[in-house]
């Protein structure tokens, strides 16, 4: 799989209903507002209380679910998945929710993050004569759930969770039921939310938003939460929990509209760029913003300073996304297509350009060009993450260790590869701090810092070293 020109890929999102005569269609439009968290395969699988029936496909939420498609889905249940593809790559068979039909009973999966010990446990599992259908971590809940000799589903789904090492939201539904899992460091965003009686789970809350459903409340780390047409219950499937949330949810995946844990993610990208105005104070005459995931960033940078946010930078909305780059060349045209620098706004002008983060430097170099080449004088490269030095084991595709051009280079390097006259990433203790935290318990920094909330099985890191 080659990477998307941004450097940074998101990871999954899922979205589920439970007790709603349109829960199909409902899904649908969560989905459609969670497609920012994948573009490359979605599906839906709804449950009338006897069968299971899904639609999948490759594509994207409007592609897949025609009119004629989504009159098959009907039933007052349904989980659905948009998937950008972390694990076991791309292809139909991995498009989510993954779909099992056995004497016990059907089951369907969908599932957001990445186990780190998935291989290590299809290894065990296939010894036992398990044949796996796709290449997905997924899949291995499913074998795990059927193979485990607890009597009730519930014991069995518990049991095998416990086994899992990595970071997973988790959506199980049967004939009947719809649980709810987050992994033991809550890496991944999963909240539980209500649509008049009905119960409604997502990646994101900015789902809820577009379907009409009330926020209740976060799934907790290491949480199972069933529903039923008895009610919901909460029960723990982990003894010890270490809440570790993904920095990078609030740096750039997330929407903007979203609330993580109670924090809006505009307004945390909004102090971020505040605290990077003081860190970085710098003589300028326009801010603006790399869109859109760092416009936030922008403004906050812009309101906290003084200096005018400006609309520097257009993105082509309607360019798609070139997610198969097959050359360095093309990955580069494929900026100059997304990206316009404005003329009238640049030119003559010292810009503070801000950005979320820089993966390999391409990207950046590529826009700090097109910011002189339409007349800038001095281009200030502010970036709203501290340096990415690490691959993620967790679901986001932040290229392996020798592709991330901060593993082997310090700022002052970086910055002369992306020709900037200057650069400046926030502090790990700048970011905290924007995210209103002191330290840096409950967060995921992996990424920046190597020290990861879970062990790292050694074919896991292999994988991300040597790809
Ligand atoms: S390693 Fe980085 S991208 Fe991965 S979960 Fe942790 S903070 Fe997020």
């Amino acid at each position: 799989m080659l990477p998307e020109i941004k450097g940074l890929n998101e990871e999954c999102g899922i979205f589920g209903v439970f007790g709603h005569q349109d829960a199909a269609q409902l899904t649908y439009y969560g989905l459609h507002s969670l497609q920012h968290r994948g573009q490359e395969g979605t599906g839906i699988v709804v449950s009338d209380g006897k069968t299971l029936k899904g639609v999948k496909g490759e594509g994207l939420v409007a592609e897949i679910f025609t009119a004629d498609a989504m009159k098959e889905l009907t039933g007052s249940a349904a989980i659905g998945h948009v998937r950008y593809a972390t694990a076991g790559g791309g292809g139909y068979e991995n498009v989510q929710p993954l779909l099992f039909h056995s004497q016990k009973g059907s089951l369907a999966l969908a599932h957001n993050g990445n186990l780190v010990n998935a291989n290590y446990l299809k290894y065990q599992l296939e010894a036992q004569g398990s044949i796996f259908q796709t290449s997905s971590d997924t899949e291995v809940l499913a074998h795990l759930i059927r193979r485990s000799g607890f009597p009730q589903l519930k014991d069995q789904v518990k049991n095998s969770l416990s086994m899992l090492k990595g970071a997973y939201a988790y959506l199980i539904m049967t004939e009947t039921e719809l649980m709810v899992a987050l992994d033991p460091h809550g890496l991944r965003p999963l909240s539980l939310g209500c649509l008049g009686d009905a119960y409604v789970v997502a990646s994101e809350t900015c789902a809820f938003d577009v379907v009409g459903a009330e926020y209740i409340r976060d799934i907790m780390p290491g949480e199972l939460v069933i529903i039923n047409e008895n009610g919901i219950t909460s029960e723990r499937f982990a003894i010890s929990t270490t809440k570790a949330i993904c920095t990078m949810e609030y740096i750039y995946f997330s929407r903007p509209d979203s609330n993580i844990q109670g924090i809006n993610v505009h307004t945390a990208r909004k102090n971020m760029g505040k605290q990077l105005a003081v860190e970085a104070p710098i003589e300028a005459d326009v801010v603006t913003g790399v869109p859109d995931s760092s416009i936030s960033a922008a403004i906050g940078y812009a309101e906290a300073t003084g200096i005018p946010y400006e609309m520097g930078l257009i993105k082509n909305k309607y360019v798609g996304r070139t997610f198969i780059q097959p050359s360095q060349t093309l990955r580069e045209q494929g900026v100059k297509m997304k990206l316009s620098a404005v003329r009238g706004v640049v030119e003559g002008k010292r810009v503070v350009m801000v950005d979320d983060s820089i993966v390999r430097g391409t990207t950046s170099r590529r826009i700090v060009n097109l910011l002189k080449e339409a007349g800038a004088t001095e281009v200030h490269v502010v970036i709203s993450s501290p340096p990415i030095k690490n691959p993620c084991f967790y679901g986001i595709d932040t290229s392996t260790k020798e592709e991330l051009i901060a593993s082997d280079k310090n700022v002052e390097q970086i910055r002369e590869a992306i020709g900037a006259d200057s650069l400046t990433f926030i502090s790990v203790d700048g970011m905290m701090k924007a995210l209103g935290q002191e330290g840096t318990n409950g967060y995921c920094l992996g990424c920046f810092t190597g020290n990861y909330p879970t062990e790292i099985y050694p074919d896991t890191l292999q994988y991300y070293y040597q790809k």
